[in-house]
């Protein structure tokens, strides 16, 4: 069955319990970690989210939380770790890059699509690299993500590949398509409401990363319940993938719970109780300034409470059952969590310089 391997080494999928899928200790849009006003006190910080966390665990079971924030958008392992140590919550950290609108950094768009790959490979089975050294915090699942979510949201254009996918993702996506079958990690999709509005972009996905030989039943298809067409969330689950209900109470892009609560009971009622998970998506700390007209909060921070105060009530009025409950909050995800992480990275295949090799003329 595997291991779930978290901030603090491996654990028994089974001693998971509840598991939010989807939330971010310190998000931080890039750029932000050398504005002034983006300096925050590390021990007090780490000190709020532990809090926030230990209550989740207390009164919800959430006993294992996934740090799904990508290296360019403020991941620190050194946080996670530590709030993992002092909330006594599991945290499970993430490799992969967020959309290239606001994301990859212009180093890694030079790079190869298996030199992406290796990156992806280290952070699971050596550790994630964070101020100029190498941790030995360990990342357990990987992401992949696309879209225009800037300033101003807009569709992503038509790219290269037919597809509603920027040239740049496209290789970023293959690279964490590779790492997932040289690894066995579990992948998690970012996608775009306003992809939605013009395309089934959980199946795109799904096309770049099946190209690359990975079993959809490995991948979670993020932020896809903004979509109104229900038979494209069917389309993406008879292939195999997972669906993740996030983003509840947010209202975040036109979001509504009345909506998500509605496909999901028609989902849970056509039998995919086994394929779904939920989280919030939630922000436990922004890094940022304070607000401004040019820059305003971009998601809710829900209470964590919500979920069980508002939104499972929601679901169980319309026909969703406490078993189908259980499966989203702890069977599902301690499944897709599981893996069995190879041992080194010179057993999955790095080739350290062979690309130099190849990239200089004869
Ligand atoms: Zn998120």
């Amino acid at each position: 069955m595997g291991v779930i391997r978290t901030v603090l080494g491996d654990i028994a999928p089974e001693t998971a319990g509840a598991v939010l899928m989807h939330e971010h200790m310190i998000a931080a849009w890039p750029g932000v970690e050398f504005d002034h006003r983006g300096v925050f006190d590390w021990d007090a910080v780490a000190d709020e989210v532990a809090a926030e966390l230990a209550a989740g665990k207390a009164r919800h079971g959430f006993q294992t939380v996934v740090d799904i924030t990508p290296p360019e958008l403020g991941r620190d392992p050194f946080f996670i770790a530590e709030v993992s140590r002092r909330s006594g919550v599991n945290l499970v950290a993430v490799t992969g890059f967020f959309c290239q609108s606001m994301g990859i950094p212009y180093h890694w768009r030079r790079q190869s699509i298996d030199e992406v790959a290796d990156f992806h490979v280290r952070d699971i089975t050596e550790g994630m690299v964070f101020a100029n050294q190498v941790t030995s915090i360990r990342a357990g699942i990987i992401k992949i993500a696309t879209g225009q979510d800037d300033l101003h949201p807009r569709p992503t254009p038509v790219g290269p590949s037919g597809r509603h996918i920027g040239d740049v993702e496209d290789r970023i996506i293959r690279a964490a398509a590779r790492a997932q079958v040289r690894t066995g990690a579990p992948l998690t999709t970012h996608t775009d409401p306003e992809d939605w509005s013009v395309t089934n972009i959980g199946a795109e996905h799904l096309d770049i990363l099946e190209e690359e030989g990975v079993d959809p039943h490995r991948v979670i298809t993020g932020h896809c319940f903004v979509n109104p067409r229900i038979d494209w969330l069917k389309e993406i689950l008879d292939r195999g993938s997972s669906l993740q209900i996030d983003n509840i109470g947010t209202g975040w892009r036109d979001l509504d719970d009345e909506h998500i609560s509605e496909a999901v009971a028609e989902l849970v009622a056509e039998g995919y109780e086994d394929q779904l998970v939920i989280s919030f998506d939630r922000f436990f700390y922004q890094r940022r300034g304070p607000l401004t007209a040019n820059d305003p909060i971009v998601a809710e921070k829900m209470q964590i409470d919500y979920m069980h105060d508002e939104f499972l009530p929601l679901l169980r009025q319309k026909g969703v059952g406490d078993d189908a409950i259980q499966k989203m909050l702890v069977v599902n995800p301690a499944r897709h969590l599981a893996f069995d992480p190879p041992a080194a990275p010179d057993a999955v295949g790095i080739t350290d310089g062979s690309w130099a090799a190849e990239a200089s003329p004869a």
